[in-house]
């Protein structure tokens, strides 16, 4: 079984679907964890892990604010001695029509999905370095490689295949430091994220074509990501784990 004990994982957008299920998947099995999201709702699942005998920290975090990002490693720091594992979750896909896309808007997806995982990962890197272990996470999309089911998301797309080559590179780089950095590819994970960007119509289309028959529940990949934050994931850098039911397949 997988064994956090002593360790301390910090997640991104954590107070909600995916990220949340990580975070009080991490506490299972025995991570203290730094919840961070934008919204309020952190501050509960922060209480959930403390359920579970761990220590949680709840912090206001907009990973596209670097100065934010900065001191929210620092405070862990200050707070727990060491950051053993960072789950770059946080994630927002707001469908927008490529002929009425603006700059800002394009730019604001990018931001959050890709320089926020930048930003983040270079905050933790000090901490890491110096301890000689460190697991870094971060949640692509099959979007990024594929043509989804839902259209719209142009940006998003991008940022999620630019996660990908980054988790790619990036892996070289601090390979030499005992710091393994990964991607999880997702498929259709049941957050109600599927909601926000398709119709009734378009989500059953898209769940008769999943191999599987279903969505994903966000547990499935938090195990994934778990496994992937762990030090049983020794062996493993720079890969893209594909969770998706078997939709890249088809
Ligand atoms: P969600 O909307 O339920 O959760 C995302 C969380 O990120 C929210 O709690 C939100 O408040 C937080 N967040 C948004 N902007 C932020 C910011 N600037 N800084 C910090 N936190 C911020 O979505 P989810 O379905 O759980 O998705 C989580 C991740 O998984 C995202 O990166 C998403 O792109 C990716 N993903 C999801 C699916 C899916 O089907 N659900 C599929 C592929 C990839």
């Amino acid at each position: 079984m997988l064994d956090f004990t002593d360790r301390v994982a910090m997640v991104t957008g954590a107070a909600r679907g995916i990220g949340k299920a990580t975070a009080l998947r991490l506490a299972d099995r025995g991570a203290d964890v730094v919840v961070t999201d934008v919204v309020e709702e952190r501050e509960a699942v922060a209480a959930a892990v403390e359920e579970r005998g761990q220590s949680a920290l709840a912090l206001d975090v907009d990973v596209s604010d670097e100065a934010a990002v900065e001191a929210a490693a620092e405070e862990t720091i200050e707070e727990f001695g060491r950051i053993d594992a960072l789950v770059n979750n946080a994630g927002i896909f707001p469908a927008i029509d490529l002929a009425e896309m603006t700059a800002e808007d394009w730019q604001h997806v990018i931001d959050v999905n890709l320089t926020g995982a930048f930003y983040c990962t270079q905050a933790v890197l000090p901490a890491m370095r110096e301890q000689g272990y460190g697991r870094i996470v971060n949640v692509s999309s099959v979007s990024g490689g594929r043509v989804g089911w839902a259209g719209n998301l142009a940006h998003y797309a991008a940022s999620k295949a630019g996660m990908v080559g980054f988790t790619r590179s990036a892996a070289l780089d601090i390979a030499p430091d005992g710091v393994t950095i990964n991607a999880v590819v997702p498929g259709m994970i049941d957050t109600g994220a599927a909601q926000r960007v398709s119709s009734d119509e378009e989500i059953e289309a898209a769940v008769a074509s999943i191999p599987l028959g279903r969505q994903g529940d966000p547990e499935e990949l938090a195990n994934v990501i778990a496994f992937l934050a762990s030090e049983e994931s020794s062996y493993v850098t720079g890969a893209s784990v594909v969770v998706d039911g078997g939709i890249t397949k088809v």
